[in-house]
């Protein structure tokens, strides 16, 4: 699982290499669900409203979950290839290619590894030896 912020919302993307689910919340809810068990690629697309906007999301997960595109209305905002490698300047300068207007506001992005508690569930730093919530070792 892989949680990271991008302009103010938060995506959290999950994945299962046994049972081939891949879900991705958007501030905390479900807007892409899929079973990927015999392609190497899943495309997830979604609309959602920001600043009053409609703005096209599109994750392309391969090597289950490992590698990850993420673009906003076309444009590449977020990479991971295993390691967990952020390309948010490419992003601007595809937009500046565009002739699109700058991004003033900052972007941050940050992304945190989350290991899941085999024995509650809860989700922890993967920097964490022992769960949070029941102390168990993960
Ligand atoms: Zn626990």
């Amino acid at each position: 699982m892989v949680t990271f912020q991008y302009n103010g919302h938060r995506f959290d993307i999950n994945w299962s290499g046994w049972t081939g689910k891949e879900t991705i919340f958007y501030d905390g809810r479900v807007v892409s669900d899929l079973r990927n068990l015999t392609s190497f690629t899943s495309r997830h697309e979604f609309d959602v409203i920001e600043e009053g906007q409609t703005t096209r999301y599109l994750f392309i997960m391969a090597e289950f979950g490992q590698d990850i595109e993420g673009r906003r209305n076309g444009l590449l905002f977020y990479s991971r290839s295993k390691g967990g490698v952020l390309v948010p300047e490419s992003y601007r300068a595809e937009r500046e290619e565009r002739g699109e207007p700058r991004i003033i506001k900052e972007t941050i992005i940050k992304e945190i590894t989350l290991v899941v508690c085999p024995h509650c569930g809860h989700r922890n730093d993967s920097s964490n030896r022992k769960c949070e919530r029941c102390s168990a070792s993960i």
